[in-house]
């Protein structure tokens, strides 16, 4: 990690002290979830009305996005947009799914059955459904692995399996399946080989698995993984080697981040998938390399990985420049993708801490504060030319935000057998699945370190309760019923045993603004620190600071504090750091360019 605070030593100690027993932490899903706090519950609230309208104007008005289905259905032959254009309109649908599941809407249901009347138009009878090669190059299917029929399909099981758990509609979840069932008639053992140029449908696969309850969706899943590092990968046209999409080494044997960025993300989660579906463990130890690479040598400070503009993913370790950093905001939601599956096979807080980051800093500056404009590329640093789009020729941040924001419930919780998991500090109303236990929490989290849960369950029964202490979290206090406690951490877990039905436990975590520094190896960050707050990241931009704007942070006598809520960025809640001379006002990362455009840097100089 380019840098962190580490836990505590005393905390460090705690974990040792307590025998490893923790299994699972499957998580609550985020249909049992109602968030109710003051941070994302207007901004989910909206979603539908900014982000979703804001996709389906884009894919139905000012792109060809839905035209290209409605030409396959009527036999014409004239594709617009690129080849992958039909993944936007299934990630759209797969948000516009998640959103109808908290936020029930006629309208944009009735829009949705729309879509899918269209898709459903636009297939085979075969079961082969992509419009790019169907219009422009029908007599060249399967030809080229980097084509992304696949990565399309994927996105297609997705969507579809998203639409039957919001509505029990299977339309759509059938047309991915026969499409499912259509590659498996093509590729497999004894069969052709093939290596998806861009993954995703290796964890589309293991979901098709779960709401079907056919296993053969994971055998191909896991054959289609392990096809990978033979040398039978074929593109075309591309100008890359088979690194850049993971095709140098068989999976099983990877150490090393390499390649394009979200294509190593959501094969991660397709390897982590795999395994939780089968409880296999063939892939741990290439994920936990990989883990380590990421974390420890990758990632920048805003959980965003993928450093490079010219192949949108690694070079060497430490190579994280500030200004031309690439991470896309597609990177970072894989990120929290791969990092919850990590959580759910072997429950460790650093997973949650990834998810976390990559949540408050990297995700969530992927989307302007209107809900409306999208960042595609997230530096740290800006000369004042940067600014969030409508949209974007390829188009696959806006439709991953689209699609994550509404599934963040499913973050805050998980379950295992005797135990309930709280992952995240987001005010909520969580039903468990056993159908018995509620928790309630309050929080003013980000900006304040205060919650509150309250458990409510049968009389006679008793739920250990795991509480995740946050990597950024160096002290805190801890009550049930109003006493103070103690309680062991387990893998940066606060261990409470035997809670019952009424049982309030207060965790107030302390929250001071913190100077970070990089790991030196970093040399865009040498004699600079980064500050933050809590899970939030800060920066300075110009606007703030037009006359400190180049005021460095000192060695000695940089004074550090809470500043004011900021009206317009929805009382974001400021940071000040006073240095000789003058005082930097900094704000969170994720809302910088949502005012007057002009320079903005997260690394500060730091010298006397
Ligand atoms: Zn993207």
């Amino acid at each position: 990690m380019k840098n962190i605070s580490l836990r505590s030593i005393s905390l460090a100690m705690a974990v040792a002290a307590v025998a490893a027993t923790a299994v699972a932490n499957t998580p609550v899903d985020f249909a049992r979830v109602k968030i109710t706090d003051n941070f994302w519950a207007p901004r989910l609230h909206n979603h539908a009305a900014t982000t979703v309208a804001t996709c389906i104007d884009q894919i139905e008005n000012k792109t060809g996005r839905m035209q290209n289905f409605e030409q396959v259905a009527n036999g014409g032959n004239i594709h617009s947009g690129i080849f992958f254009d039909d993944s936007d309109v299934y990630k759209a649908i797969e948000g516009m799914a998640y959103t109808l599941i908290n936020n029930p809407d006629q309208a944009l249901e009735d829009k949705t059955d729309e879509w899918i009347d269209k898709i459903a138009a636009a297939q085979d009878e075969n079961g082969y459904i992509n419009t790019f090669y169907t219009l422009a190059k029908p007599n060249d299917r399967w030809t080229d692995m980097d084509k992304h029929e696949m990565y399309c399909a994927g996105h297609l099981i997705e969507a579809g399996v998203a639409y039957q758990k919001a509505t029990g509609k299977d339309k759509l979840l059938n047309v991915g399946r026969k499409m499912a069932d259509h590659m498996m008639t093509v590729f497999g053992p004894g069969k052709r080989h093939w290596v998806p140029g861009h993954q995703e449908i290796e964890l589309a696969l293991c979901k098709l698995a779960d709401v079907t309850g056919e296993k053969k969706y994971i055998d191909f899943a896991r054959w289609l993984l392990d096809e990978r590092g033979h040398g039978i990968g074929v593109r075309l046209d591309m100008p890359w080697d088979p690194g850049y999409y993971q095709d140098l080494t068989p999976v099983s044997e990877l150490t090393d981040i390499s390649g394009h960025a979200v294509r190593c993300m959501y094969m991660y989660s397709g390897m982590a998938d795999v395994m939780s579906s089968t409880g296999e463990k063939t892939y741990m130890k290439a994920l936990h390399s990989l883990w380590h690479d990421v974390v420890d040598r990758n990632m920048y400070i805003t959980g965003g990985i993928g450093s490079s503009h010219t192949n949108e993913g690694f070079t060497e370790d430490y190579d994280m420049p500030n200004l031309d950093a690439y991470c896309e905001t597609c990177a970072s939601i894989g990120m929290a993708l791969w990092n919850q599956r990590m959580n759910t096979m072997e429950p460790d807080a650093k997973y949650v801490d990834v998810v976390e980051r990559c949540i408050y800093n990297g995700i969530l500056s992927g989307v302007s504060l209107s809900g409306t404009k999208f960042f595609y590329v997230n530096p740290l640093e800006s000369t004042g030319g940067h600014h969030r789009q409508e949209w974007y020729g390829c188009a696959c941040c806006p439709s991953n935000v689209c699609r994550f924001l509404p599934s963040l419930g499913g973050y805050i919780y998980g379950v295992s057998p005797e135990t309930i998991w709280v992952n995240l500090y987001i005010g909520s109303e969580a039903a468990m699945p056993d159908g018995k236990w509620t928790l309630n929490q309050t929080t003013s989290y980000p900006y304040e370190g205060n919650v509150s849960l309250t458990l409510a369950g049968p009389e006679n029964e008793k739920r250990d309760l795991r509480m995740r202490v946050p990597g950024w979290c160096d002290s805190y206090k801890i009550r049930v019923n109003g006493k103070a406690v103690k309680a062991p951490v387990e893998k940066g877990y606060l261990v409470l045993s035997g809670c019952g039905n009424g049982d309030r436990i207060d965790f107030d975590m302390d929250m001071p603004v913190k100077l970070n520094s990089a790991d030196t190896r970093v040399k865009a960050d040498l004699g600079k620190r980064a500050i933050t707050r809590g899970p939030l990241v800060y920066c300075v931009e110009e606007c703030d600071n037009a006359n400190t704007y180049d005021l460095n942070l000192k060695v000695n006598g940089t004074d550090l504090s809470v500043g004011e809520p900021v009206a317009e960025l929805n009382d974001a809640v400021s940071v000040i750091a006073t240095v000789p001379g003058g005082k930097i006002k900094l704000v969170p990362y994720f809302s910088w360019d949502n005012r007057d455009a002009g320079r903005m840097k997260v690394w500060l100089d730091y010298k006397n």
